[in-house]
């Protein structure tokens, strides 16, 4: 069938929005129609290669839409379900098999392979494969074919337009905090990065034990929505210097720290804050190849440096939970969402660049 899809044709070049061709869905596979779709940090990392997905290709993988038809043996889903598209997982590896698919021995070809696992892209263009699957679901498109099992249907009556973004950046900032970290009563956390990444995690925060709760930004404006999200305490980096003010907050180094940034100097900072038996959690993608350094004696003292993908557990588990907090009001992470048409991806990209958006949403042509 024929969609309208967001092609990267080259790195570092702008999306052009093209006409192309998209499969049937295949055995175990389902053609999503998508309603919207976030827009992740990630996907300006593959725009500009500093995350290795072939082009020309297709990216996006915050997608959220309705089941238009499904491929042979699937039970999962049916035409007319509202689904977000999740996580790809191989469903056969250890990882997978002992509920971490996040660490899916096969998560690299999956995400970023550019295509199913056995090499073909779902996408084409005049006869020429177009990469797909960019994390399974390739979003930045009208229509997406993807594997039953990364989907993860949703009641029926939500706004769709608002649950792309619990397929990766808002789920792996709450899914460090619930799943990897698990602060405990009366415990301190800092969150280095307040973007819709960051500030996920201080929602989270703010629904465990963690009395004390700190957002650290270099913009007052996001450091104002850590503290209506749930932050105890804020800290600006460009006026002070934040591993000292969160020892002061503290009274001593954080249980805990995040870094939501993926830059070097700030992961330095977030190993810095926590002391003896604290954890400093890795969520940020940096550039491939990027190294960062720790001090020795310190993190001797029983300090675990810990990274953590997609906030870990299931994307089903993850989500369902998410919308039930939601639900109750102690997750409102949907006021992060500024939407754009799809035709101005460019803009919504940049927006997010410039600190202006925390969380871009595409609406597809209804
Ligand atoms: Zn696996
Ligand atoms: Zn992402």
């Amino acid at each position: 069938m024929r969609v309208t899809a967001a092609v990267l044709n080259a790195y570092d070049t702008p999306f052009v929005l093209e006409e192309l061709e998209l499969d049937e869905p295949g055995p175990g596979e389902v053609l999503v129609k998508v309603v919207a779709s976030g827009i992740c940090h990630t996907d300006g990392l593959a725009q500009h290669a500093d995350l290795p997905f072939p082009v020309p290709g297709v990216l996006g993988h915050e997608g959220a839409g309705i089941v238009e038809a499904v491929g042979e043996g699937v039970t999962l889903v049916a035409p007319g379900d509202a689904v977000v598209l999740g996580w790809p997982w191989c469903g056969d590896c250890d990882n997978c098999r002992t509920g971490q698919p996040r660490y899916c021995d096969q998560l690299g070809p999956l995400l970023v392979g550019g295509g199913r696992g056995d090499g073909s892209t779902s996408l084409s263009r005049g006869g020429d494969p177009v990469h797909s699957h960019f994390f399974g679901q390739s979003s930045f498109s009208t229509y997406s074919i993807a594997s039953e099992s990364s989907l993860v249907k949703v009641p029926a009556g939500l706004d769709i337009d608002k649950l792309g973004p619990l397929a990766c950046g808002i789920s792996t900032g709450a899914g460090a905090v619930f799943n990897a970290l698990r602060p405990g009563l009366g415990s301190s956390i800092a969150v280095y990065g307040t973007g819709a990444v960051g500030l996920a995690a201080v929602m989270a925060a703010r629904s465990t034990g963690a009395t004390r709760i700190i957002g650290v930004d270099l913009h007052d404006a996001r450091l104002d929505i850590a503290r209506e999200l749930g932050a105890t305490d804020v800290v600006n980096a460009r006026t002070a210097d934040p591993v000292e003010a969160i020892k002061d907050l503290c009274g001593g180094p954080a249980d805990f720290a995040i870094d939501c940034t993926g830059s070097v100097t700030v992961v330095r900072q977030v190993i810095d804050s926590v002391g003896m038996l604290g954890t400093a959690c890795l969520i940020g993608g940096a550039p491939a190849g990027a190294t960062f350094e720790a001090d020795h004696l310190t993190t001797l003292w029983g300090k675990r440096i810990v990274g953590t993908l997609g906030g870990e557990s299931t994307s089903k588990r993850l989500i369902s939970s998410l919308l039930d907090l939601h639900a109750e009001g102690r997750f409102p992470y949907d006021r992060l969402i500024v939407e754009f048409p799809f035709e101005q991806i460019n803009e919504a990209l940049a927006a997010s660049y410039s600190g202006d958006v925390l969380k871009p949403v595409l609406r597809m042509p209804r």
